[in-house]
């Protein structure tokens, strides 16, 4: 998976926006609450994530976070 879907719990309030834009559903509020008493968004369809962004850009807290991630190469072998 070149890219990684990653959400900071202790940021996130609860708020649902960013399940309510994800286009392939992989979004949910979570049943416990997080250091600030909210009830935090993860990732409950991880596989059906397409690191669209979307959720990335309209969460007002900053919470989430795509980030691609570099393959180890083979430059052991050479
Ligand atoms: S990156 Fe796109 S598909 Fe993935 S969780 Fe966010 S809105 Fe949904
Ligand atoms: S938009 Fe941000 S603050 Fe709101 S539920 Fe999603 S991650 Fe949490």
């Amino acid at each position: 998976m070149p890219y990684k879907h990653t959400i900071d719990n202790n940021r996130c309030k609860g708020c649902g926006l960013c399940v309510t834009v994800c286009p392939k559903n992989v979004l949910e509020l979570s049943d416990e609450v997080n250091s600030m008493g909210y009830f935090p968004v993860y990732q409950a369809r991880p596989e059906d994530c397409i690191f669209c962004t979307t959720c990335c850009i309209m969460c007002p807290d900053v919470a989430i976070t795509i980030i691609k991630v570099v393959e180890e190469t083979q430059a052991a072998e050479e």
